[in-house]
């Protein structure tokens, strides 16, 4: 059964009633739930990451489980990764410094590798940073196999220090730890730049132990159809990480319309236990850039929640709709009009940028009930290089037809 706007978006009534405070091009739709992040001056830009509620109600938590401090080969202190954090708006962050990778080790000897994220937590409270879940992770630093892996959830990092890598994976597991394979296409290990699942993950992944493996990564700058490839194959929850090193906004451009590349979780609440779960279950998707990535079910869940129709009426004397595409979400979408209906004032490709709308003119020919929009959602990967089918539809029974 085809969902009106207000059957998919129930947080978004207020917004369809009152078109006229319709979404201003860089004010995201505020949700009562939304937790309160800092004000930042971004010279005017909505850099903050917020998305609406799927049609069932799950949240969908924006969450950077990958990044580097001075604790190990990054370049700032935690509290400038909180700051950046509760900048963008995330709803999570995990601090995943490599547990043997210590470049900084002279300087900075950093015997106990929780230091990062207690740290982190203390400069938190200290700047009054309460809407970013703060989560200790560690980086798992070896050769292939398993070349890099991530723990996060980690009760203390320092179990994970062990001379055999497969040793600090179970001590990961032994903690209830969420682990999974870093960038599997790092030229420094995969030199032709495709991910090859080996046996040693294979079987980790039999037992368990291995939940995730990053099919975006923004320290490669660079999105692997191969590693997505393995996550179906193998089950493996999607996801999609900074690295970060250095600087966010030296790296993305936060202020100015990039962000940073980061997993979209689709969870009940907004809590630890909640994400975590979610995270095992694998109800993610990744996002770099305007791509989303994931399994079909739930990359079609966040288009679903950023894209509705709103109907305007006839066009005089005609059975041609005026409708506006509105999108909620702060990245751009790119559709193609595959299904009957056709558009008088556009070509079949449609593009509606991030927080913003569009005008679309659709012609209705003899449907009267139901404007139902058939596309295929350009910007998003649901199998290697196979993007998402989707409808949008909207009840238009109300409008008199000239
Ligand atoms: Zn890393």
């Amino acid at each position: 059964m085809p969902l009106t706007i207000i059957q998919m978006m129930p947080t978004l009534a207020l917004v369809i009633q009152q078109p006229d405070a319709g979404l201003a091009r860089h004010s995201p739709v505020p949700t009562a739930e939304a937790p309160q992040h800092g004000t930042y001056d971004d010279h005017g830009f909505e850099r903050q990451a917020r998305f609406p509620r799927t049609a069932d109600g799950t949240l969908i938590l924006t969450v950077d489980l990958h990044t580097h401090s001075v604790f190990s080969d990054g370049h700032v202190w935690p509290s400038i990764r909180v700051e950046e954090a509760d900048r963008d708006g995330l709803d999570a962050l995990a601090f995943t410094d490599h547990l043997e990778h210590q470049p900084k080790g002279a300087d900075i000897p950093n015997s106990d590798r929780n230091r990062t994220y207690e740290v982190g937590k203390e400069a938190a409270a200290s700047a009054g940073i309460t809407a970013v879940m703060l989560i200790n992770g560690a980086e798992i630093t070896r050769g292939m196999p398993p070349g890099h892996v991530n723990a996060v959830f980690v009760k203390d990092a320092n179990k994970l220090l062990t001379e055999d890598a497969k040793d600090a994976i179970m001590a990961a597991n032994d903690q209830g730890a969420f682990v999974f394979w870093n960038h599997p296409n790092w030229l420094p290990q995969a030199s032709d730049g495709v991910a090859r699942i080996l046996p040693f993950h294979e079987e980790l992944i039999a037992a368990g132990k291995l939940h995730g493996v990053e099919v975006a990564n923004g320290t490669l700058d660079a999105y692997s159809e191969h590693a997505l490839g393995i996550a179906l194959e193998h089950n493996l929850t999607v996801l999609g990480t900074s690295d970060i090193h250095g600087l966010i906004d030296w790296t993305h451009n936060g202020a100015h319309g990039g962000h940073r590349p980061m997993t979209l979780v689709l969870a009940p609440e907004r809590s630890p236990e909640a994400l975590k779960k979610a995270l095992f279950a694998g109800a993610t998707v990744a996002w770099i850039n305007d791509d989303l990535i994931g399994k079909a079910q739930n990359v079609k869940q966040v288009v679903q929640a950023c894209l509705t129709l709103e109907p305007k009426g006839y066009l005089p004397q005609s059975s041609v709709m005026d409708v506006t595409l509105k999108n909620h979400c702060p990245l751009a979408f790119t559709l193609k009009n595959t299904g009957e209906r056709t558009f008088h004032n556009v070509s079949d490709v449609v593009r509606v940028e991030r927080y913003d709308e569009t005008r679309l003119q659709v012609r209705m020919n003899d449907e009267r009930k139901t404007l139902v929009l058939e596309t295929i959602a350009l910007n998003t990967q649901v199998r290697p290089r196979e993007h998402l089918s989707t409808r949008l539809s909207v009840d238009i029974s109300a409008f008199e037809r000239p």
